[in-house]
């Protein structure tokens, strides 16, 4: 089965918008076992969308997505009706759905708000519970079109609902996504050629994510059991051969393992940043559930707040530095005094652009793990091309995670 994706929307010829739709629906398709043959973004015009649509009905299907809107320059319907030949109806369930959706949401209907009951002849509505926009599929000689509201939200569950049971073809496609820091993708292929070159089902196939790299090895079968037996001994192997650099399987981000690990162990994770500002509190919190794991963060940015608030001795300050192992070392150890944590990070360093001195360049920072077993300190070094203050501040938030999901998995 083969098929197109059209979004529609001038924000997204303006680069205004991103076009995520366009990303999920491919994935989406992937998963279903249909192939993805042709993209196309065109602006809010019923002539260009009606050619669009003309152009892929050499497909079997057609995801549009976008210009169900209320307003004069919403005209994806007036142009699937073009493309189709059909004319544009009032639908009296639509209609009424429009009403008391807008009612329900205490905005003032208009009559334009009544233009989203207007469908091609023929078409079949795809109920949305999310939008007033009702979605809907029409066939146009051996194709069939989708069309589906522009709002994510409203767009997925309408797919995952309707769209993905109707077009999923005989086999099923199973996925696991390794993720990993600490390797960089050319060394990873050199280690692993033999599974990303050789092998097609499963596949692995290899992708930079977020200051590390994701691994996403794929199995195709007819039921998901064989699919899964396909996929599991490959993916053992791999874990196998990478060890540690392997932070997690199926996880979004190193924050997602450590939250994962923190709340697997029962315990707590206090934070003292420097360099990174509040980025590793900032990460940690951004998951769900870290009010279990998490027990405070200080950004002691300054030699005072590190001395007065962590109780980083003035003599290791002026001795070592800011940037030392002794700073970083003492900053663990007095935020874990200082709150009811199990473990304690801390990361001090030279995120540049000024600052740095032969001795110690710009990117280099010093990291302190602490527990109730003692305190031990690591340097790494940021010294890629291009990497400027962002990027040495969020990979020394990774660092720093990383460094926090390799003690928890040794204890
Ligand atoms: P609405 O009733 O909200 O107007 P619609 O079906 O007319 O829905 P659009 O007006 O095209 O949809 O888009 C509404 C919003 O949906 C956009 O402002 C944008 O935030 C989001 N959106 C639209 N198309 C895409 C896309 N391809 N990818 C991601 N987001 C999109």
């Amino acid at each position: 089965m083969k098929a197109e994706i059209i979004a529609v929307g001038t924000e997204l010829l303006l680069g205004n918008t991103v076009n995520t739709n366009a990303t999920f629906l491919a994935q989406r398709l992937q998963e279903c076992g249909v192939e993805s043959y042709r993209q196309v973004v065109v602006g809010d015009n019923i002539t260009r969308i009606a050619d669009a649509i003309k152009s892929a009905l050499s497909n079997d299907i057609i995801l549009i997505c976008g210009g169900l809107g209320p307003t004069g320059d919403d005209v994806t319907r007036d142009a699937v009706a073009l493309a189709a030949g059909k004319k544009l109806y009032e639908d009296q369930v639509c209609r009424q759905k429009v009403s008391d959706y807008i009612n329900k949401a205490g905005t003032p209907l208009t009559e334009n708000n009544f233009r989203q009951a207007l469908l091609p002849e023929g078409a079949v509505v795809l109920h949305n519970e999310n939008g007033s926009a009702e979605s809907f599929y029409l066939d146009i000689n051996n194709t069939r079109v989708y069309v589906l509201p522009g709002p994510p939200r409203e767009l997925k569950p309408i797919f995952d609902k309707y769209i993905a049971p109707e077009i999923s073809g005989e086999s099923v496609l199973v996925k696991r996504q390794l993720r990993l820091f600490g390797i960089w993708e050319s060394a990873l292929e050199t280690k692993i050629a033999h599974y990303t070159h050789d092998l097609a089902n499963p596949s692995v196939g290899i992708y930079a994510s977020h200051g590390g790299v994701m691994l996403q090895v794929t199995a195709r079968a007819k039921t998901l059991n064989e699919a899964e037996n396909m996929l599991v001994p490959v993916v053992d192997e791999l874990c196998d051969i990478l060890g540690d650099d392997v932070y997690g399987i199926d996880v979004d981000n190193i924050e997602h393992a450590v939250v994962n690990l923190l709340t697997k162990q029962g315990k707590k994770l206090a934070v003292a940043e420097s360099c990174t500002g509040g980025l590793i509190a900032k990460r940690i919190v951004d998951r769900p559930g870290a009010s279990a794991v998490f027990d405070c963060g200080v950004v002691s940015y300054s030699n005072d707040i590190k001395n007065k608030v962590l109780g980083v001795s003035k003599e290791t300050l002026e001795k070592y530095g800011a940037v030392s192992s002794q700073t970083a070392a003492e900053m663990a150890q007095g935020i874990l005094n200082l709150s009811g944590a199990d473990i304690a990070v801390s990361v001090t360093g030279i995120a540049g652009p000024d600052g740095g001195t032969p001795e110690k360049p710009v990117g280099t920072v010093w990291y302190g793990i602490a527990d109730k077993n003692g305190v031990k300190t690591f340097k790494n070094v940021v010294s890629r091309d291009g990497a400027d203050r962002n990027y040495i501040r969020e990979y020394s938030a990774s660092y720093a995670l990383n460094l926090v999901r390799k003690h928890l998995s040794c204890v």
